[in-house]
């Protein structure tokens, strides 16, 4: 762990095996924090959110940090990208891809808490009125195991621009890039105890996180049925909480799109990240006029993606996270078949060449054949299962992509400008892509409607994450109330 700007251990003497995914070889083990552990890297965030000049540093300081931190990132890029193959499976472009986003992410955010804080209220003139922000507290950031680092850096880079100190708790799967990260924000010189790491499992060590007293805000990424959690939790000490939670994005497709783009972002927008991704197009509408062809086309290239080992440079599409979510997305596919879905292509796990049967490979999948009511449909399966609908006209476009109980995200592919405008306004989606699929910018928004979430990651809308908004007013005249006359 790291705690207090130093690496310390437990008093547990169990500690957690570490897993790479490609191989199912351990190649590590972390300590197994206890409830007490992280109570007291809470006290440690706490005194030295109450009592140190941290939140009273000047925006100009807190920026050249980050600065500093992105430097140190961006330096120990490729060993960063390496670890997060290691732990994720994830190809290296992919890992690459990460880090210079996060290098971007600490790089934003000092030069976005250098602008205005505040402003001034058109009021009376008796009155001087004005607003400004200050940080919240200790915040909890709950990290999952697709994007370990990325997330991460969405996190603490506006948690700590803004002052305030922070728990991270990463996936208790994937560690190795936080503690990495840990040692970067020391040797750039983060105050001890700014920031301290806690790995340790969901139950009971994320819960803690979310019980405390002393935690004021929490900002979690991960399953749907966790924030449930983590919202009920958070609701006994009235803690501020943003979740980032699950989808089920639909990728919509127009007959007059154009073909290679389309054809070429279906396949991006689902089997990036192996559909370990929140924003995963896992559902991909198509007009009827061009589904047989479109579908015919998507099943040669799925069937020709590269699925290997993260650390080969030519892989495409790496493993599952770990054993046991390879047989949850497996169990999916069975129920799917059950539920009288075709089956295009995969299905199975991936175990040729020979060395992918020791990993937790799957082979990319396709269903068609499909009804909104089949659970493939409607459930998150977090994994490289697309399932493929027709539709009739725009109406039916939207109504079939809108008919979820998430709303993260949407594809749109058409040249018709003026139909971009009609769907994009009507869809049920936080981020709407047209033309292209999964670019995140970090000056954009992140966050999901309906139960895909509360709160937005990224952006100046991080920034009023992580602050309180206060307002004050000054009278200019000392004027009585004329409420209580002498
Ligand atoms: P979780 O939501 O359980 O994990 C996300 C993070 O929350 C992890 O750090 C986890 O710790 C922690 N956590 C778990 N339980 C609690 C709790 N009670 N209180 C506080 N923190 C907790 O994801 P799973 O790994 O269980 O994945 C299940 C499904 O969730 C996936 O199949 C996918 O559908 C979805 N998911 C969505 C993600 C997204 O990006 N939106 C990311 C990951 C998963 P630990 O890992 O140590 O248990």
């Amino acid at each position: 762990m790291y705690v207090g700007g130093r690496f310390v251990g437990t008093d547990n003497a169990e500690t957690r095996e570490l897993f790479d995914p490609a191989t199912g070889r351990a190649f590590g083990r972390v300590v197994e924090p206890q409830p007490s552990d992280l109570r007291a890297a809470v006290r440690v965030a706490r005194k030295v959110f109450d009592e140190s000049e941290w939140p009273w540093l000047s925006a100009r300081e807190r920026a050249n940090l980050l600065l500093r931190i992105a430097t140190k990132v961006e330096e120990l890029g490729e060993t960063f990208a390496r670890l997060e193959t290691l732990q994720t499976g994830k190809p290296l472009r992919e890992s690459r891809l990460d880090v210079e986003d996060c290098v971007q992410c600490f790089r934003y955010y000092a030069g976005l808490i250098m602008q205005p804080n505040g402003m001034l209220l058109s009021v009376p003139e008796s009155v001087h009125s004005y607003t400004f922000r200050q940080p919240i507290g200790v915040c909890g950031l709950i990290v999952p195991w697709n994007f370990p680092l990325l997330i991460a850096c969405w996190k603490l880079a506006p948690a700590l621009a803004t002052g305030n100190t922070c728990i991270l708790k990463p996936s208790e799967w994937t560690p190795v890039t936080a503690l990495l990260l840990a040692k970067v924000l020391d040797e750039a010189g983060l105050p001890p105890g700014v920031v301290n790491v806690v790995p340790g499992a969901g139950d009971p060590i994320g819960r803690a996180l979310v019980e405390d007293p002393d935690v004021n805000r929490v900002s979690f990424t991960g399953g749907t049925a966790t924030g449930l959690n983590i919202l009920q939790a958070a609701a006994l000490n009235i803690t501020r909480v943003s979740l980032e939670l699950g989808g089920k994005s639909a990728v919509i497709v127009f007959e007059d799109a154009d073909w290679e783009c389309a054809v070429d972002h279906a396949l991006f927008a689902i089997y990036y990240g192996a559909g370990q991704v929140c924003a995963a197009g896992s559902r991909l509408l198509l007009e009827s006029t061009i589904h047989d062809r479109f579908l015919s086309e998507l099943k040669t290239r799925a069937e020709h993606i590269r699925v290997g080992d993260g650390f080969d440079e030519s892989v495409e599409m790496g493993p599952l996270v770990s054993e046991a979510h390879m047989r949850r997305v497996l169990q999916f596919i069975d129920k799917g078949r059950e539920e009288g879905a075709q089956l295009v292509t995969g299905g199975k796990r991936a175990t040729f060449p020979p060395p992918l049967a020791q990993g937790y490979f799957m082979q990319p999948t396709i269903f068609a054949g499909v009804t909104s009511d089949m659970s493939i449909v409607r459930e998150e399966i977090f994994g490289p299962v697309l399932t493929v609908q027709p539709f009739v006209n725009e109406e039916d476009a939207v109504r079939m992509a809108n008919d979820s109980q998430y709303g993260l995200a949407a594809g749109v592919f058409t040249r018709d400008v003026a139909r971009v405008h009609r769907v994009v306004r009507r869809l049920q989606a936080g981020i709407t892509w047209v033309n292209t699929y999964h670019t995140a910018y970090v000056e954009a928004p992140w966050g999901g409607l309906k139960r895909s979430g509360v709160g937005r990651e990224l952006g100046i809308e991080a920034v009023h994450e992580y602050t309180e908004i206060r307002q004050v007013q000054i009278s200019t005249v000392y004027a009585k109330s004329g409420f209580y006359p002498a």
